[in-house]
């Protein structure tokens, strides 16, 4: 059993604590919702009253918060520093998805006072988070790796080694520009199939077992009424946000132009989700993203 602190509660991080407590540790939870904390503290963990209560004694940190910024603010320069409050050998741990060059800095700065920090950003949203299968991209040294390894296992099925400080992050944002550009694909042409006369749910299988075969046609179809448990089956609620996914692209953006690699397929998918998001549907799960091929 080990010493938990655990920061941002929300719809990742509420679930991912709860297998934490399910397992058998000792989990004590910090966010700024006094809601997420009631829910956590019915579920069997501790309640802190700030971010440093939380990780007092702690032997892993683990932060599940919205943003770069966020992370920046909670280790380093909020009003009480997370960082001038570990004990020596706590192991940091933030999954948040945030952009490489924040997990890089902060990692550097850490390493640099001899605190142990490791991103660990994840895959597989909600329902994975629920069921404690989500994948983990981390970047961190193989000593790091080991020692987290147990306690990731605990919230996720596939836990995989990125490489150094900072490459999960970038695993993340590769692996959901990827995402968005075979979601958008596969709507523009099960769109143009349809507008051609051709059965939605008969051009699917044709392409499902063919060449274009992809995740979106294996469990994910954006057409209404296709695959009955998919959210667009549902009127796109649930799953992934649109806006959630723009960040993501915003941040693979933000890593393409450091990188100064091209991604012209990543840029397009980034403008249509940005368009689709702005006209309202930033709520709506991302396969919503066929409605703005549909006349
Ligand atoms: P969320 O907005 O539901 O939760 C964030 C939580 O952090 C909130 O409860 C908020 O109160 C808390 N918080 C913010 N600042 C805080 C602070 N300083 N101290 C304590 N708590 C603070 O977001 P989410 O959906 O849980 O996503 C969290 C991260 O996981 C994001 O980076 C997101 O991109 C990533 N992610 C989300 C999904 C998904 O499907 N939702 C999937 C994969 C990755």
């Amino acid at each position: 059993m080990a010493k938990i602190g655990f920061i941002g509660l929300g719809n990742m991080g509420g679930p991912m604590a709860i297998n934490l407590v399910k397992a058998g540790h000792a989990v004590t939870v910090f966010d700024l919702s006094d809601t997420a904390i009631a829910t956590l503290v019915s579920a069997g963990a501790s309640a802190a009253s700030t971010a440093v209560e939380a990780v007092k004694g702690a032997e892993y940190v683990i932060s599940m918060l919205p943003a770069g910024k966020h992370v920046e603010s909670l280790y380093l320069t909020g009003d009480q520093p997370l960082f001038d409050h570990l004990a020596e050998g706590t192991l940091v741990i933030d999954s948040s998805t945030i952009d490489a060059q924040t997990a890089k800095r902060v990692g550097g700065i850490a390493a640099g006072r001899g605190i142990s920090f490791m991103d660990a950003p994840v895959s597989g949203g909600v329902g994975g988070a629920v069921a404690g299968t989500l994948s983990f991209m981390v970047g961190a040294s193989d000593q790091q790796f080991s020692q987290a390894k147990p306690i990731l296992e605990v919230m996720g099925k596939n836990i995989f080694h990125a490489g150094v400080q900072g490459s999960g992050q970038i695993a993340k944002a590769c692996n959901n520009m990827l995402l968005a550009i075979l979601m958008t694909g596969t709507s523009e042409a099960l769109n143009m199939g349809v507008d051609n006369g051709l059965d939605p749910k008969v051009l699917s299988e044709i392409m499902r077992l063919s060449s274009g075969g992809n995740w979106a046609l294996e469990v994910y179809n954006p057409y209404p009424g296709v695959m009955p448990n998919a959210p667009a089956s549902n009127g796109y609620q649930g799953g992934f946000q649109v806006d959630l996914m723009s960040k993501d692209l915003g941040l693979a953006m933000a890593l393409s132009e450091q990188s100064n690699s091209a991604t012209p397929m990543g840029t397009t998918a980034r403008d249509l989700y940005k368009t689709h998001g702005e006209k309202g549907n930033g709520s709506l799960d991302f396969s919503s993203i066929i409605q703005g091929y549909q006349k």
